[in-house]
């Protein structure tokens, strides 16, 4: 037989195009439109429905960037409708290829009751089926004239990121506002057509199934006639019925399908849209569940839920009713899909609480999968927290977006820091967004990386970033896949069920070790610095305030500020999420964010300030009290505790060197900062170890271009380190005395910023402090502070929560090379058996360690770049301006331990406090300082009980007991939620008042200790 395939794939292409769907709605009127411009932000929906109406009509533009428009549509369904569907179109002006990208609308009946969200892809509204003629149409749309900020030449620069600089140019053109008869048999065609057109493409050539499909297809073509596609199409349809029969064959791939919107809780859009796109979307996706028996639907972010409850109460009823028929989900168990690279320790933490115990309460769910599709790369601290909180399974599909190493496995157990495994899927589809394209289908089916022992793996289905989920023709599309020839079956499935499936199938699945980095979006750890210092302060604010209020509530009985800490926490936690913390939002949001951390600070440091001052007791007394919130003792003063200071001994001087520069010396460490103002040499005095390699220099800033070619926020490419400026310029160099420290001050200037840096030794400190303020002007570059160590080694430790992991110095292989931008929480840690030196930064992530073997001595340099500022221009043109201020400090001769104590110093400040109280004795102590207490509170529950959470910090195995200040009834092992848990693996028992704890490298465990009496 000749060959027209292509002849015939072109066909279906045209008469697809051209003839069927536009022939889905073959009749239709115009709506009647009215509109009126709320004047500034978002106006509760009542105003919107009462405000008067002013006639617009199709072609007119309408919305400023950020505005809402309240629409009204109104008509007559004509008398010769009677008895068929009819539907309103309502066509804001969109681009069929940015749903969740542009505007988008909530329509309202009369009584303020939600119908459904409108969006590029999901432009119909149901009239009545089966209409009745002349029935009185009346809806509203509430329409958000959103600016498309990622556009088709994405990345440029734009001022339409926020309000204050968006301007009022309408932003849309009113594009079709009809009603119509909808021929569901033509739309049951174009589906037909579709799922068969795009499986065909993906059928190998030389196979029949192909042909088959082709010779349907093209029977269907010769039954439809192009002058009454409405009269004709049933008959086009039964031709198809045959090739759509047709079953999977057995080891046909098994795709567990969620409908599902991938809602960012803020990006290119800021907090408040959110809460509108999530009512929109949920609107949209109960009505689906509605319409569709066997759909299902799961949202993640426990935020979300929180937001539609409070400002959408009449969608949160259909949620509330959906997710109690069990087919609307909740997953994830985060409060957000948060960053997992930077967030704390307790925050990690944190976030399963509260998503968790959201859950719990409103809907009496627990599920038992991380879910976080999106997020930019995990931390090998992650799968204890995951297990701690009572989870089991994680989905990512994020790691299919790296730029170099394609990752071995789609489903594996994920081993972290401390040797918990969790079962993980990453689906082979390598989207969040899938829609049932053929294309999807097949890819995850031939991507899939473990066939032959496993056949199941997830797709979650529908459009998300900016919301709109599942559409009624990805249900459709889904129906016809669930068993066909050549295709993978699609069944629609909740998260927990693939999960169970997929365990089963696949008793031994490959493990991973470690962190599961990200290569892409690198400067994610960077970008935005003054959103992440608002980060790290407001984690280590809420230690301290937890700390001291549960210590005031057991000793003064004072009221324990629950529901203020619960609010603040969720705060922090929502500002964690996967485009704020990072850095990757419009302008808006990071404004936004600055403020609020602001608030959140002078709300913290009050609670701090009031319950020092209740242990304290009253200022008259006239004693100062250090009240010292790290968990380890300092200045004489106990861990968690408050006492006298005793201050560190010995001489600090600043001797002027002939040479240039000066000599800093405090007893434990001479530094040489020469006249260039930078660090020379330090040398641990004791042993005479110099820390900075020979011929280099330490605190060297550095500036490299910084233009990656996409994703400027997220990016640095690897190129950027090809071009690079050493700032050695000294604008001035003064040496600062004070009785008690030695400090030189740096100033310099480059470009159009300058920056000042303070080297500070303390006296019995070993440890020098380095202060950085830069006013920051540069655009698309790249600052950092490199200090090149005399340290052969061929790994580092960077602190990550409840621990730290390991990384290589050198790049043998492309996965080393392509780490060359990683994350840090507190420290960076180098060592040589017998010595090793610590770099700490109190609000700073990225860094990149890198090697030399030098020419002269044969020696190895190791060099740790902090990286501090960056300025892309996208999607923040303005990204960084102006003044930052950062703080780090190296510490040679540290070991492990006190990388992690220096690391603890730098976030929380000694707090002095005049009272008339001697000391105060902390609630608890622990006689070992491998362990580590993450954090002190009172339980959630309100019982009073006291919560202690503490970690293995060294790596290895700790054996020490915690004692308390007070009498001790018991001591129960929980999980993060704070409930009885057995899943702790190491030793905790109660014995002599004390408890008696032996933990594994890394081990977290969380006491629940009750008091006697
Ligand atoms: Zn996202």
């Amino acid at each position: 037989m000749h060959d027209d395939r292509t002849l015939v794939e072109s066909r279906l292409k045209r008469v697809l195009d051209e003839r069927i769907r536009p022939a889905v709605y073959p009749e239709s009127v115009p709506l009647e439109i009215g509109v009126w411009t709320a004047p500034g932000e978002p106006v509760p929906v009542a105003e919107g429905l009462a405000a008067p109406r002013t006639p617009i009509a199709v072609g007119d533009a309408w919305g400023a960037p950020w505005g809402t428009s309240w629409i009204t549509v109104t008509g007559t369904v004509p008398q010769a409708w009677a008895g068929r569907t009819v539907e309103a179109l309502i066509d804001l002006g969109f681009d069929a290829n940015m749903p969740g990208f542009q505007c988008e609308g909530l329509v309202y009946r009369p009584d303020g009751t939600p119908v459904k969200g409108l969006n590029p892809q999901n432009q119909w509204v149901r009239i009545a089926a089966p209409a009745v003629g002349g029935e009185q149409v009346l809806l509203h749309v509430e329409a958000a004239s959103n600016p498309v900020i990622l556009d088709y030449h994405p990345f440029l620069p734009t001022e339409l990121g926020d309000k204050e600089t968006a301007g009022d140019q309408p932003q849309y053109k009113l594009t079709r506002m009809d009603l119509a008869v909808f021929d569901e048999t033509v739309w049951q065609l174009v589906i037909d057509l579709e799922v068969l057109g795009e499986l065909m493409a993906e059928l190998p050539v030389d196979g029949a199934r192909r042909w088959d499909v082709l010779r349907a297809v093209e029977r269907a073509l010769d039954a439809v006639d192009l002058q009454d596609v409405n009269g004709t199409a049933a008959a086009a349809r039964s031709e198809l019925a045959g090739v759509l029969a047709a079953p999977a064959v057995p080891s046909a791939h098994r795709i567990s399908a969620i409908g599902h919107a991938h809602i960012d809780s803020a990006w290119l859009w800021p907090l408040r849209e959110t809460v509108r796109k999530v009512a929109r979307t949920t609107a949209n996706m109960t009505a689906l569940l509605e319409d569709e028996p066997d759909f299902l639907y799961t949202m993640s972010q426990a935020q979300q839920f929180a937001w539609i409850k409070e400002h959408r109460p009449e969608v949160y009823a259909r949620v509330q009713k959906a997710v109690a028929e069990g087919r609307f989900v909740p997953a994830g168990g985060m409060w957000v899909e948060s960053d997992t690279n930077m967030p704390s320790s307790e925050a990690m933490a944190r976030q399963f609480v509260h998503g968790k115990r959201f859950f719990l309460d409103e809907f009496g769910v627990e599920n038992h999968e991380a879910w976080l599709p999106d997020t930019f790369g995990f931390t090998g601290g992650l799968p204890q927290i995951i297990r701690n909180a009572g989870s089991k399974w994680l989905l990512t599909q994020k790691i299919s977006w790296s730029q170099i190493n394609k990752f071995p496995h789609h489903t594996f157990l994920w081993e972290g820091i401390d040797g918990t495994r969790i079962f993980t899927h990453f689906p082979p589809v390598d989207t969040y967004n899938c829609s049932m394209k053929g294309s999807e289908i097949a890819h995850a089916a031939r991507n899939f990386k473990d066939k032959g022992v496993a056949r199941h793996s997830l797709a979650p289905t529908g459009w998300g970033d900016g919301g709109g989920g599942t559409t009624r023709e990805m249900v459709a599309k889904a129906g016809r896949m669930k068993d066909l020839e050549g295709s993978a079956t699609v069944r629609w499935e909740k998260p927990a069920e693939f999960f169970a499936k997929a365990e089963a199938e696949y008793p031994n699945p490959p493990v991973w070790v470690g962190e599961l980095y990200l290569e892409l979006h690198r400067a994610t750890l960077t970008s935005q610095a003054k959103t992440k210092q608002g980060n790290r302060r407001s984690e280590n604010l809420l230690r301290e305030a937890e700390l001291w209020c549960a210590t005031a509530s057991l000793r003064t009985g004072a009221a324990y500020p629950y529901e203020q800490l619960d609010r603040i926490w969720k705060t922090v936690l929502l500002h964690q999420f996967h485009d704020i913390l990072p850095g990757s939002s419009i302008a808006w949001v990071h404004r936004e964010a600055e403020a609020t951390y602001a608030a959140l600070a002078a709300e913290l440091d009050s609670l701090i300030d009031g319950a020092q001052q209740a242990l304290a007791g009253d200022a008259s007394g006239g004693r100062e009290l250090v009240f010292n919130s790290a968990p380890h003792p300092r200045s004489a003063v106990p861990a968690g505790g408050a006492a006298p200071a005793v201050l560190g001994s010995g001489a600090c001087e600043v001797i002027e060197r002939p040479e240039g520069g000066f000599l800093l010396r405090n007893g434990l460490l001479d530094v040489v900062v020469d006249a260039d103002g930078l660090v020379a040499s330090v040398v641990e005095v004791a042993n005479g170890r110099e820390t900075v390699a020979p011929g280099a220099r330490a605190n060297l800033l550095q500036l490299h271009p910084d233009f990656p070619n996409m994703w400027d926020a997220w990016d640095v490419d690897q190129f950027y380190r090809n071009t690079v400026t050493d700032l050695t310029a000294v604008d001035a160099l003064t040496a600062l005395s004070a009785p008690d420290q030695a400090a030189v001050r740096v100033a310099r200037s480059f470009g159009s910023s300058t920056v000042v840096q303070t080297l500070t030794l303390r006296a019995g400190e070993q440890r020098l402090d380095i202060d950085t303020e830069v006013d920051w002007h540069e655009t698309e570059k790249f600052l950092k502070a490199a200090f090149p160590l005399d340290v052969h080694t061929e790994r580092y430790a960077a602190e990550t929560q409840f621990g730290h992991l390991y990384r290589p110095t050198h790049t043998n292989t492309s996965w080393d090379a392509a780490k060359f931008e990683a994350c840090n929480h507190r420290f960076v840690h180098l060592d040589e058996p017998g010595w090793g030196v610590a770099l700490v930064t109190a609000s700073t992530y990225g860094h990149d360690v890198t090697r030399a073997v030098r020419d002269t001595d044969g020696g190895t340099t190791t060099t740790v770049r902090f990286s501090l500022l960056r300025a892309p221009r996208f999607p923040d043109p303005k990204t960084d301006q102006g003044l930052h201020r950062f703080r780090h400090a190296l510490v040679p001769g540290a070991a492990i331990g006190d990388a992690v104590r220096e690391g603890y110093r730098i976030g929380l400040p000694e707090r002095h406090v005049t009272g008339s109280a001697e000391q105060v004795a902390p609630l608890v102590q622990l006689d070992n300082d491998a362990l580590v207490v993450s954090a002190v509170k009172l339980a959630d529950d309100r019982s009073g009980d006291l919560i202690v959470r503490v970690y293995e910090a060294g790596g290895g195995r700790a054996r020490g007991r915690l004692t308390t200040s007070y009498p001790l009834a018991g001591a129960v092992p929980c999980d993060l939620l704070e409930r009885p848990w057995d899943g702790t693996r190491g030793e905790v028992a109660v014995e002599d008042g004390g408890v008696r704890l032996a933990l594994r490298p890394f081990e977290l465990v969380t006491l629940r200790l009750s008091a006697a009496g």
